[in-house]
């Protein structure tokens, strides 16, 4: 009775230290979408992986439909642009409001070149949608490039300084509108994040969503994480990986993402907003590391506008870190890249 009574003891002294319940040493595996991208997701956990991985992607669902989407009429955004004009403005609640002056601070900081109020412009481009049935314009599809005075004209209803943060309300002014494109995929990796840190039973995952990548905790065997980074010439292979521990964010914008090519010419879905303009500061793909989702992917969209020189200036006061590929090939790490980069 007495060796019964200390097998349960150590049974239960065991379970406590490892965490209540057996590590999983190898992960599990799922490709879904939401947020009108592909999410894939690698999980260590002792618990339900499939059940997880599910939560994981309704979180992602619902931050798309509560919060962020300009299409769906239930999110916040979808409200504050139905109200463009309204002399009250839009009441916010605070979860937004952070985020809205987060990316505020980083438009400041860029000179503009992130402008989540650049949505009439992106929206007469058009080039998401063209860019969604092919990749070439020359395919029978009517892809024009607009006119200097429609983009004037477009151009005349953005502009981040028009619209007023105040005391928990916004004021958008009539006509512009609200497009949290260039950020949403960070901002999902922090509503991730958020969620992992309440699971005791998940050690480490990896957690893709679109152009943004969250890691969180640990393997099994106590390597690293790798990250790879898309080759932006040959978009099926990578140019080199990210080593990284515990919790990151990495995020990428390129050309080569979503773009149309008529007379030879690349219309890519990034805009300037200094011309209205897809950008063209001699880079093809940037690539941003920061703790911050939000930031990660806000930086990496103001860094492809700015070109290598000022982003790297950017990227340093956000303690975050960059891989640049200019268009000629050549590959420019910021200060501290050096310790995460590896080539293939
Ligand atoms: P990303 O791939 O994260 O760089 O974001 C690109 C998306 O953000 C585009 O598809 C547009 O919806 C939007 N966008 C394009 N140019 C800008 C810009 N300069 N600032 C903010 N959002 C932009
Ligand atoms: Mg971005």
């Amino acid at each position: 009775m007495k060796t019964f009574l200390k097998i349960i003891l150590c049974v239960g002294l065991v379970s406590l230290l490892t965490g209540c319940g057996r590590q999983s040493k190898s992960p599990a595996y799922s490709v879904d979408t939401a947020m009108g991208t592909i999410i894939k997701q690698t999980v260590y956990t002792s618990g339900d992986a499939k059940e997880m991985m599910e939560d994981i992607r309704q979180e992602i669902v619902s931050l798309e439909e509560d919060w962020l989407s300009r299409k769906k009429e239930s999110s916040a955004i979808w409200q504050i642009n139905d109200q463009a004009g309204a002399g009250e403005g839009t009441e916010t609640d605070e979860y937004l409001w952070d985020i809205l002056e987060k990316i505020y601070q980083v438009s400041e900081d860029s000179q503009g070149a992130l402008d989540i109020t650049i949505g009439e412009t992106v929206q007469l481009w058009n080039i998401d949608e063209y860019a969604a049935q092919s990749g070439s314009a020359e395919d029978g599809m009517s892809f024009r490039v607009p006119d200097r005075a429609e983009i004037e004209a477009t151009l005349s209803r953005c502009g981040y300084r028009k619209v007023r943060l105040e005391e928990g309300r916004i004021y958008l002014p009539k006509g512009m509108s609200l497009d949290l494109g260039a950020v949403g995929k960070g901002i999902a990796c922090d509503k991730v994040l958020e969620y992992l840190k309440e699971q005791t039973v998940v050690q480490g995952a990896v957690i893709s969503i679109g152009g943004s990548i969250l890691t969180y905790g640990q393997k099994p065997d106590g390597s690293a994480w790798r990250v790879g980074i898309v080759d932006p010439w040959d978009t099926s292979s990578y140019m080199g990986s990210l080593v990284l521990e515990d919790e990151w964010c990495v995020s990428t914008s390129g050309d080569y993402e979503r773009y149309v090519e008529k007379d030879g010419v690349r219309y890519h879905h990034i805009i300037d907003p200094s011309t209205g303009y897809p950008a063209d500061a001699g880079l093809i793909s940037v690539t941003v590391l920061s703790k911050d989702g939000c930031l990660s992917d806000a930086l990496s969209t103001a860094c492809f506008v700015l070109g290598a020189e000022k982003a790297t200036v950017l990227l340093e006061k956000y303690d975050a870190y960059g891989v640049f590929v200019e268009k000629d090939g050549n590959v420019i790490l910021t200060l501290g890249m050096e310790k995460f980069y590896e080539s293939r």
